[in-house]
Parts: C-alpha cells; structure tokens; sequence
C-alpha cells in the first residue's frame, strides 16, 4: 500500500485529534481484543503496558467544542481546566473505551483527579503512576521499579498477558523507533521552520496518542518524507522562538495558528511531551525494567513537574533556546497551571542573564478569542525582526 499524501495523512490527523470517543481505539480493541489505557500528561511507561499487549492511550482533555456541564462542579473555578474536561469526558461516555486509566504524579490536581475517578468508575483500572522526584536509583529507582511491577500486576488481573524480559525488550525498540521519528522532525523544524509548520506538527503528535507504536511511528515517518520534499514550502522571514510551559494541558490549535499568524516560528515547545519525555534511546540490557526504570531517572526532560537535583531551574531552557538558535521566549502556559506558573519566575531570570527578550500569556483549552494574544505576540515577533535588524 503506497504512503497517503500530505493532505490525507493531515486530514486523518486532524479526525483523530478531534474524535473525543476514540474511534480508532474502538476499532484497535475489536481487531485484537487487547485492553487500552488512558494515560493522562505528561509521562507514562508506554512500553510496559505495549509488552503486555494493551494499547496506551493519551488523554489530554478537551478542546473549546466541549460542553462542560458537570466537570466544573467537582472543582473549585480557580484551577486549571483540564480536570475538568477528562471528568466531563468519562461523565458522558466518550472514554467507554478505555479498561482503566493512569494518573502520573505531576501534580495536585491529577492527584486528586485520580480520586475522583477511582470513585466514579470503580470498576475500571485507575493507578496513580507515583513517579518518583528522587533519582538515587537505590531509592527512587527500587521505589518506581515496584510501582511499575504492581502496575504490571493490576493489568494481569485485568486480561493482560503476564510481562516478561523479551517482550519488554521488544517494545522498548518500537518507542525508541517511535522517539527517533519525532527527534527527527523536531531537528527539521529547527533546521527549516517552513517546513514543519507546528500547527502540523501538533496535530500529528496528538494523533499519535491513540494509535498503536507500530502506526504512530510510521506516521511521523510518512509526515516527515512528505514535508521534506515539499518543494512548496518556502522559508518565511519570522521571527524564531521557543514555547514553554504548555507540558500539560494542551493550547487550543487555534492558538498555534495565530501565534505562527503573528510572526512567530516556533522551533521548539513543550507540547505532547510524552513522545519526547525520555531524550534518547532506552538502551538494550538483560534487565529491560531496570532499564525503562533507569531511563526517566536519567534522561527524562526538564519539566516544572520534575524536581532539580542538579543545577538550577532554567538551565536546560537556556540550553534549548541555545541550542535551537530561537530569538526570543514564548511562556505560554495554562491559567491556573501551579508547576508551571510558579517555575516561570525562576526561568524568567535565567534567560533574563542571557538576554533572551521574552513575553508570556496564558491560555485554557476551551480559549476561542485570541486577538489580545495575536496583538502581543505580533508586537513580540516584530520587536526581535527590529532588533535583529539593528
Ligand atoms: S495544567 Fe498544570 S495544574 Fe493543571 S493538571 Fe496539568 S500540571 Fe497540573
């Protein structure tokens, strides 16, 4: 079967991230009988629940077509709207799909999201994915290794084929497969902006949340051939910048459309961390858990979610600007997100030493006026092209 074009791979793209009731994961548990799990951001250990045969699932809310009507009454209005969403979501049935759901440690709100749906669906899986924010593998490695083989065991006792080493191995070189495909874009979109416009790029890494590694990975793979010889696309003279602090909740993709609108390239960002979370290849080893283990003590992303043993907060976004030759600083995070709100001081003041110029505003996902935005953004964008120019 030939590859689809760029217009149909978008297109198909486009109806995954807007099917709320998971279609395609319907479809996936119908063809293999598996079980599927939701996963909410920003990290879970996909590999694990592969090796077993389940599908993971990345849930990440809603967007501003979702009628909140009874989410809003187990939260308090001043936090963030992505709880909200994901309990509005299983209220009326759209996650009947799923067998359970994870809930990474990343937050108060996910803590208690994850109370609240261990009440409202008990007879579905719900784990709290206590990840661990001490990396002594002595310490919070044997204490994540043991969450991970009690996850391990839940899923057993769901219809989940038992874990073993060969098969972890396995899937561990299908995420790896998966990871490099998307490093590779996101080096392109560095390299030449115009070709991997993000608004693209978005709608392809929330695809790829509810499709089996075997298929997201040749989607990323199919998007990247089509947009590199794309000979269409042309360089744009905008100016380069870097989005943070949207790791959790996702902007609406109206956002990123009138951010690149006003001026702005963004080269690289926070979005769909969970393809990225861990930075390079989990590498072979006899014992794959200890190295799936090993991987997000070592080598998973900075992230206000993630305690910093070493060094100072704003290091790496000052590395990534760096790295990623960006002109200026986008913080662009969720209203009412604590990690991120309260890190930004401190990433303030690192790229603050650098020189970076930088703007911030917030967003929800249900946002749908962004003309205050486009203004802001627009002025940021024309301010570096001045400066640049000077
Ligand atoms: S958006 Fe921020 S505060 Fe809300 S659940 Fe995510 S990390 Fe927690």
């Amino acid at each position: 079967m030939s590859a689809p074009g760029l217009a149909e791979l978008l297109e198909r793209a486009e109806a995954l991230y807007l099917d709320y009731r998971l279609g395609a994961v319907k479809e996936w548990k119908q063809r293999t009988g598996g079980l599927a799990i939701g996963y909410m951001p920003i990290y879970a250990p996909r590999e694990l629940l592969h090796a077993q045969g389940v599908l993971p699932v990345g849930l990440m809310g809603g967007r501003d077509d979702l009628e909140i009507i009874k989410g809003d009454a187990y939260y308090q209005s001043y936090i963030c709207h992505i709880p909200r969403s994901t309990i509005e979501l299983g209220l009326n049935g759209s996650l009947d799909a799923l067998d359970g759901m994870l809930f990474p440690a990343i937050c108060d709100v996910i803590r208690n999201l994850s109370g609240i749906w261990q009440m409202q669906f008990p007879d579905k899986l719900s784990h709290y994915l206590d990840l661990p924010q001490d990396f002594d593998p002595e310490m919070g490695g044997k204490f994540y290794r043991q969450d991970l083989e009690h996850l391990s065991e839940l899923l057993v006792q769901r219809g989940a084929r038992p874990l073993t080493a060969e098969a972890l191995a396995h899937s561990i070189e299908l995420y790896n497969a998966e990871r490099r495909e998307v490093q590779a874009l996101y080096e392109l979109r560095r390299l030449q902006p115009w070709k991997v416009p993000t608004h693209e790029l978005y709608l392809v890494l929330r695809a790829a949340l509810v499709l089996p590694v075997e298929e997201s990975t040749a989607m990323f793979r199919q998007y990247h051939e089509a947009v590199a010889a794309d000979q269409a696309r042309k360089p744009v003279d905008q100016a380069r910048v870097v989005l943070t602090g949207s790791f959790c909740e996702q902007p609406p993709l109206g956002l990123i459309k009138t951010l690149e609108r006003a001026g702005c390239s963004i080269v690289d960002d926070d979005f769909v961390q969970v393809h990225r979370f861990i930075r390079s290849d989990i590498p072979a080893s006899d014992d794959p858990l200890g190295a799936l283990v090993n991987a997000f003590l070592t080598d998973g992303m900075a992230s206000p979610t993630r305690y910093v043993d070493r060094g100072r907060k704003g290091d790496e976004l000052v590395q990534r600007t760096k790295a990623c030759g960006a002109e200026g600083l986008l913080f662009c995070a969720p209203s009412f997100c604590d990690p991120a709100l309260l890190d930004q001081p401190m990433l303030v003041r690192a790229v603050e030493a650098e020189g970076v110029p930088w703007t911030a505003f917030k967003y929800s996902e249900n946002s749908g006026q962004f003309q205050v935005i486009r203004e802001q953004a627009g002025t940021f964008a024309d301010s570096i092209k001045l400066w640049s120019n000077a």
